[in-house]
């Protein structure tokens, strides 16, 4: 059977799209500023022209197209040194330079006071792999002290419980902080290590020291740690021996499946305050109705914040314009809203997200994952998309993540139609599928697509596509020169919003569920929530 029909991408609209929301005018994109009723109103125009209708109800009951995202920034201040008796002597450590601290909890004061600390290896709790680092201990009242990565980060291969060298959401730094929560803990201080976390002691530090953001929740975060923090590796060594432990020997142990958790006999205090500052943001959400199903949901997202007013360049512009991040994304979103209201509406519902604050945190998605328009059981996958190619053509495409579900088959499917092949991800140690605004979903259960441009261009092959990989990461990133080139080849983001097309009219048109593979990170999850809607 040949490929299904493309309808045509609107070049005009993408190149124009891009134009208006990177140029000075917009500033930027900043959420919160006088930019982000301006980027709203662009939005709306297009998801409108498009022949969206609005994907929200308001507090009325009317439709509406935004979702308010409300949120909460912290910076905590005045802060103690970190206090840890019980031993033959008191030790003491400073902030900042030995160790980091904040609160998820919006509160103007944290105190942590004799707190015992519990060494938890890794600190994962994972039932599909019968891996948990907190087994047969109750850490109410207590800190955990957690090492950084997973437990098989150092396999040069992907065969290990935890797919060796490549990250797993058990890696990453959040998941941490937030199992430590689920365990009920007081506390969760990460082991600092560069090797495994990929950056020194600065890039925690400097990270740590400033605000914090995070979307407000009906119970202003109760339901996490009071204090989490990074401690350096020597600070971890200085506590383990004064508890007559060793980290090396502890580290050892902690990567063995069966390795249980090791209260240390010692309390550890520690204190700060916080500023907080609320404020408010929105999303932008479409539909088109589904035919035969119109309560199941397909995806699309992009991102619409950028940085801003930012740090001058050499010629003195502070105007991060985020033209390829990620005015591309919603150029692409624009696109594909017109693509799939062009063609016959397909039999599920499609949602066109456009969301806010993914330069502060992913708060935007993670906001709506946790507050969904559309219940997350019955959203069967989507396509985020984040800074797209502005390169020319490929003959592949980056797949983020690797192989963890049974969408992989679907992508193969439509490559194979397209005749693009796929690239390994360059880093797959880096976590990068963690830290995109489809991750929101994802660790909620929704399988989420994460594939963008392609490594070996038509015009100039793997040379011209790390030249342009380079200019982008080394000149534009994050800085005032990510700026609109009429000059621009956009064929190869035409090749990609077609791609996007296609994967999502499999998703709207059929009626699979594809689900994480058995041994993935989100199965479990996902399995919780459909059951918990069947039963409904
Ligand atoms: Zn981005």
């Amino acid at each position: 059977m040949a490929a299904p029909a493309v309808p045509r991408v609107d070049e005009t609209l993408l190149r124009e799209t891009i134009r208006t929301l990177s140029s000075d005018e917009y500033e930027g994109r900043g959420p919160g500023t006088a930019a982000e009723p301006k980027t709203l109103d662009a939005i709306i125009a297009r998801f409108k022209a498009a022949g969206l209708q609005p994907g929200n109800k308001g507090t009325d009951g009317k439709p509406t197209w935004l979702q308010d995202v409300p949120t909460a920034t912290i910076t905590g201040i005045n802060r103690s040194p970190l206090v840890v008796t019980g031993a033959a002597q008191t030790l003491t450590f400073q902030p900042s330079s030995e160790f980091v601290s904040g609160s998820y909890r919006i509160t103007p004061h944290t105190e942590v006071k004799d707190s015992e600390l519990v060494f938890v290896g890794y600190g994962i709790n994972a039932p599909e792999l019968g891996w948990n680092d907190y087994a047969g201990i109750d850490m109410k009242g207590k800190t955990a002290v957690i090492l950084v990565n997973d437990p098989d980060y150092a396999m040069a291969g992907e065969d290990g419980p935890f797919r060796g060298r490549r990250m797993t959401y058990y890696g990453r730094w959040t998941y941490k902080f937030e199992e430590a929560a689920r365990q009920g803990a007081t506390g969760a201080l990460i082991i600092h290590d560069t090797f495994p976390a990929a950056y020194g002691w600065q890039v925690v530090e400097s990270s740590w020291s400033g605000a914090q953001h995070f979307v407000q929740t009906a119970n202003d975060g109760a339901d996490q740690t009071a204090a989490n923090g990074w401690i350096q590796k020597p600070v971890a060594e200085a506590i383990l021996k004064a508890a007559g432990q060793d980290l090396a020997a502890l580290t050892a142990a902690a990567q063995t499946k069966g390795f249980k958790p090791v209260p240390l006999g010692l309390k550890a205090s520690l204190s700060f305050d916080n500023t907080i500052e609320k404020a408010n943001s929105h999303n932008v959400i479409g539909i088109l109705p589904g035919t035969n199903r119109p309560d199941e949901y397909v995806l699309y997202s992009a991102h619409w914040d950028h940085l801003g007013r930012c740090k001058p360049d050499a010629t003195g512009d502070d105007i991060c314009n985020g033209a390829v991040d990620n005015a591309t994304g919603v150029a692409a979103l624009a696109a594909l809203a017109k693509m799939n209201a062009a063609a016959k509406p397909a039999a599920r519902s499609q949602v066109f997200l456009a969301v806010t604050l993914e330069e502060s945190g992913l708060l935007g998605s993670e906001y709506y994952a946790q507050n969904p328009v559309f219940p997350l059981a019955k959203t069967v996958g989507g396509v985020n998309m984040d800074a797209l190619s502005v390169g020319g053509p490929a003959k592949d495409i980056t797949v983020t993540g690797g192989d963890k579900s049974e969408l992989t088959a679907i992508l193969r499917k439509v490559e194979g139609e397209m005749g693009l092949s796929e690239a390994p991800e360059e880093h797959p140690e880096r976590g990068h599928y963690y830290r995109s605004d489809h991750f929101s979903l994802a660790k909620r259960g929704v399988p989420m697509f994460d594939v963008g441009r392609g490594t070996d261009l038509v015009n100039g092959g793997k040379a011209a596509g790390q030249a342009a990989s380079d200019d982008y990461v080394n000149v534009r990133y994050h800085q005032p020169s990510d700026q609109y080139q009429e000059s621009w080849d956009i064929s190869g983001m035409v090749q990609d919003v077609k791609l996007f097309y296609r994967l999502g009219r499999e998703l709207a048109n059929s009626s699979a569920w594809p689900n994480w593979h058995p041994t993935d990170e989100f199965r479990a999850v996902r399995d919780k929530s459909r059951a918990a809607a069947a039963a409904k």
